[in-house]
């Protein structure tokens, strides 16, 4: 099997405890759904992720990472005047504050040619990307996108997409609300989280959030909800489970990433409905009990040694 998750990735300044001193790290929502992804699968599966970058040394390490970490990068497309975003972590009293630098980020032509996406889908059984991958986008991108990802989907690939509602990153709350949900047209499997969709669409519960997501013509929804239970229809199937409850939440940061790694891992190979959110949930605890985007958890071999 083959997955490619489509986005930007960018460089993370963290702060380590010395004032002044950060680690160099990189990360980004459909990044960290790709990471996890790859630590989940068996290694006979492709993980790909599809970006584009610079030329420059700071973007060679970028790619050298990822590869590092089994994950797929030959598609990426490098542009020779541009680089990729950076965001750096601020604590200030135990809170953190984050500030980009992503305006004029090489993700952001990531579409441009459309031709070369649609070679990177090729044979993939699913295309994974998200609402912060729509919001970087030109409108003419988006729509390219859209059209490389209904070709995919009529050879027979599916497409999987977490709204993941960033409205600092939209003109306005409108045309983002317009844009997912047009994206979720397009789309075969859709993970939003509750809370942010609560406040962006209305919806007062979280079936009123599958309701609409169902009227958009998505097959198979989750909702997640925090701590709360998670919603979903899957193969016709409405089912809802409670997450395992954690002892210490650390660092909520890529929780619903890796929920969707999770999920999406289980899921794509067979699992029943209640397995797929069970170990969706599962790795999820694991990443907000640590600090940092990308946790160590245990990979594929591991995790069936160990009958998780
Ligand atoms: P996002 O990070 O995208 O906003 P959510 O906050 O809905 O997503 O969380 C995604 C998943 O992470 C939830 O479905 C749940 O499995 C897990 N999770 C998040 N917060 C908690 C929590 N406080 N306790 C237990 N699990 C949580």
């Amino acid at each position: 099997m083959r997955i490619v998750s489509i986005g930007e990735c960018m460089v993370e300044l963290a702060p380590l405890s010395e004032p002044g001193i950060f680690r160099l790290g990189y990360a980004g929502d459909t990044f960290n759904t790709a990471w996890y992804l790859r630590r989940l699968l068996p290694p006979e599966n492709v993980v790909a992720y599809f970006t584009a970058v610079g030329t420059d040394e700071t973007s060679a390490r970028l790619l050298a990472s990822m590869a590092a970490a089994g994950i797929e990068t030959r598609h990426i497309v490098q542009m020779p005047d541009r680089t990729v975003g950076l965001y750096l972590i601020e604590l200030r009293n135990g809170e953190r504050s984050f500030t980009y630098w992503r305006g004029q980020s090489a993700a952001r032509t990531l579409a441009a040619d459309p031709a070369r996406l649609a070679q990177a889908l090729s044979g993939a059984r699913l295309a994974y990307l998200s609402g912060i991958t729509l919001a970087i986008l030109s409108p003419g991108d988006r729509a390219s996108l859209l059209d490389v990802l209904r070709d995919f989907r009529a050879s027979g690939g599916l497409v999987g997409f977490d709204p993941n509602l960033r409205p600092r990153l939209w003109p306005s709350p409108a045309e983002m609300c317009a844009a997912i949900m047009q994206a979720a047209g397009c789309s075969d499997i859709v993970l939003p989280s509750f809370e942010d969709e609560a406040a962006f669409f209305a919806d007062t519960t979280p079936e009123a959030t599958l309701t609409r997501y169902a009227g958009a013509g998505v097959a198979d929804i989750v909702v997640k909800n925090g701590a709360g239970p998670m919603l979903a229809r899957l193969g016709g199937q409405v089912v809802q489970l409670a997450p395992p409850p954690v002892a210490e939440v650390v660092d909520t940061t890529a929780a619903g990433d890796s929920f969707n790694a999770g999920f999406l891992a289980a899921h794509l190979t067979g699992a029943v409905p209640l397995a797929a959110l069970a170990q969706g949930a599962q790795v999820a605890a694991q990443v907000i009990g640590a600090r940092g985007a990308l946790v160590d958890i245990p990979p594929a071999d591991a995790r069936l040694s160990a009958g998780i």
